[in-house]
């Protein structure tokens, strides 16, 4: 560990699963915390202002915002709230790398805020290059910008794209554990509960993202992600079923070489490599044993019965807003699934409605308010085809 440059972070998104496992990597690695951003986890983010110090804390809730004011009135840590606050502490000169593993839409702006900064961004919230990736993507390339994936898949495309020419890639294999529900029919999914759905067989995951893997859209998600951060086609990209998570994704050459990157399923690797990036440090990770799983296996996916991944690729396919339109389609059908309000395969009914009747602009190029705008109406119809039913 000795020698290692020590960086300093912003963390949007502390109190998730990444996030708290990020800062478990920058206790790990000796790096400094100049922000810590949650939305509403007023215990976790007291206690974390209080052993990280950072120099800004943001608090996206209101309530929250005046009750951590009140806890943190002993320290020097200045307090910030909201969207905005998440977009001025993510500029802050000090920064060398802004983690964004906020969950959903929210996490666009900040992104493009750090963009416009010049600070590298290590993105785990994968909705930031679904719902605008065009905007982000030339963004980071105006500002010579290097956006580093937390995602497990996509950091291990990246990995396996170290030390090739990026010219002779030929397509990638995006792997995908098939959920909870691999298997299943679509008659036997009609009436699983909300528990069922958050029982991920190989992932700790937060709840959107566990409902995400349930239905699939997480690598419908996943491919826009891909497209964008690796400037791939659709037909660049073949999805297949790997239950044990431990081919993370691979990539194909033209030679016919497939350079795979492989693990246990654990976030950290992922984490710490985006943090540590471009050199390696241990980690105190389970290794791999082969001949303990004995055996890897592999499927085509059933696109039938997840619609949700047959949407993604077909709204990217279409190109323009389509991914935004089916991001926030999906974020409100989760809320309201989580909520108790629709059924499980419903969520893959709206997405579906949305993109079927939705009419997106699919120019090249789209403004960050055509893009937000978008996202609301998306939700809105949502809210309306749930209430007709
Ligand atoms: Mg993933």
């Amino acid at each position: 560990m000795s020698g290692i440059l020590k960086k300093r972070i912003a963390l949007l998104g502390s109190t998730g699963s990444i996030g708290t496992q990020t800062l478990t990597s920058c206790k790990s690695l000796g790096y400094g915390v100049n922000v810590l951003a949650a939305n509403r986890s007023v215990d976790l983010l007291e206690q974390q202002a209080r052993e990280f110090t950072p120099r800004y804390v943001v608090v996206s809730d209101k309530n929250a915002y005046t009750d951590l004011k009140t806890r943190l009135a002993d320290t020097d840590i200045r307090l910030l709230a909201g969207v905005e606050g998440m977009c001025e502490a993510a500029q802050l000169a000090e920064n060398d790398i802004v983690c964004n593993a906020v969950v959903g839409m929210v996490g666009l702006q900040p992104t493009l805020a750090a963009i416009g900064a010049k600070k590298t961004v290590a993105l785990a919230n994968k909705e930031t290059l679904v719902a605008g990736g065009k905007l982000v993507t030339e963004t980071a390339a105006a500002n010579g910008v290097e956006i580093l994936p937390v995602d497990s898949e996509h950091s291990a495309i990246f990995q396996s794209l170290q030390g090739n020419d990026r010219k002779a890639l030929k397509k990638i294999i995006l792997t995908a554990s098939g959920g909870p529900f691999r298997g299943k029919t679509a008659a036997e999914l009609e009436n699983v509960t909300v528990k069922e759905a958050l029982k991920h067989p190989n992932w700790e995951m937060g709840a959107k993202i566990t409902i995400d893997s349930a239905t699939l859209m997480n690598k419908g998600l996943e491919f826009i992600e891909a497209m964008w951060l690796f400037n791939l086609m659709p037909e660049q990209i073949e999805v297949v079923i790997h239950p044990q998570s431990v081919i993370h994704s691979a990539v194909e050459y033209i030679d016919g070489s497939v350079i795979a990157q492989l693990g246990v399923p654990d976030m950290v690797i992922p984490i710490q490599y985006a943090l540590t990036y471009p050199q390696r440090e241990p980690t105190a990770v389970q290794r791999l044993s082969l001949t303990d799983y004995g055996k890897l296996t592999f499927e085509k996916p059933d696109f039938e019965t997840f619609a949700c991944l047959r949407h993604c690729i077909e709204a990217i396919r279409r190109g323009g807003l389509y991914p935004c339109a089916v991001n926030g389609a999906n974020e409100q059908a989760v809320a309201l699934f989580l909520a108790g309000k629709i059924k499980f395969q419903e969520i893959g009914r709206c997405v579906g409605h949305v993109l079927e009747n939705f009419k997106c602009k699919v120019e090249k190029h789209y403004t960050l308010k055509e893009v937000l705008e978008t996202d609301r109406q998306a939700r809105e119809m949502v809210l309306e085809y749930c209430r007709g039913r």
